[in-house]
């Protein structure tokens, strides 16, 4: 799952990144309202943090834009001011949580789970497709009870795989989700990681299905 991060104080921008990226997930830093609109615009992300003071466009209009768009991912607002009247025009925007600075990393970390977990599994902390299964707290999947040792882009391409069981995925949008704006997106590569994952899921009652032309899709085989 990508995450876009939006924090013009680069320091802390760069402590959050961090830590978001060491739980697993693919991280856009970016420092101003207008890149933020742009990226938001353009890129399919599963999560946004906005800080609210940034250049050029604040966090309140890359917010309303965003929704303007109709853009339904969750976002996670910062905010150096903790005063109410703040906090309620951002949620009236359309904000789905609110963190005030200073935070610990933890609970930002936390917020961000519990945020993705009400959007992409609605409130389920586990999401399955036949003997698979993936915790979105500990963000491990498991197959038939064992866990699976997946590298983070593998874990990016099944996330998805398994965030729309049945639908199919195109190679552009999963490399959409493996890689990040500062990374050379390549949708060969996905050839591989999917190649990959066939290995480490074989013999698990879930398979990876390939439409030619098309992409790919995850499926519980019957047995
Ligand atoms: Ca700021």
């Amino acid at each position: 799952m990508r995450i876009l991060l939006v924090e013009d104080h680069l320091q802390l921008a760069e402590s959050v990144a961090q830590a978001l990226r060491a739980a697993g997930w693919t991280v856009d830093v970016l420092h101003d309202g207008v890149a933020a609109d742009l990226a938001l615009a353009s890129e399919d992300y599963a999560l946004a943090i906005l800080d609210v003071g940034l250049p050029r466009l604040d966090g309140f209009q890359v917010l309303a834009s965003l929704r303007g768009r109709g853009k339904t991912l969750p976002v996670l607002m910062l905010t150096a001011r903790s005063e109410v009247s703040d906090r309620v025009h951002g949620l009236n925007l359309g904000a789905d949580d609110y963190l005030a600075k200073p935070f610990e990393l933890a609970e930002l970390e936390a917020r961000v789970k519990a945020l993705l977990r009400r959007s992409v599994a609605g409130g389920e902390r586990q999401q399955r497709c036949g003997a698979l299964v993936h915790d979105l707290d500990a963000r491990r999947f498991s197959l038939g009870q064992q866990p699976l040792s997946l590298t983070s882009r593998e874990q990016a391409v099944l996330e998805a795989l398994i965030a729309r069981p049945g639908r199919v995925m195109s190679k552009d949008q999963l490399a959409a989700q493996v890689f990040g704006l500062d990374q050379d997106a390549s949708a060969d590569a996905i050839e591989i990681y999917i190649h990959r994952l066939r290995k480490k899921l074989e013999g698990g009652a879930v398979r990876i299905v390939t439409f030619r032309g098309l992409g790919y899709l995850l499926e519980a085989v019957d047995e």
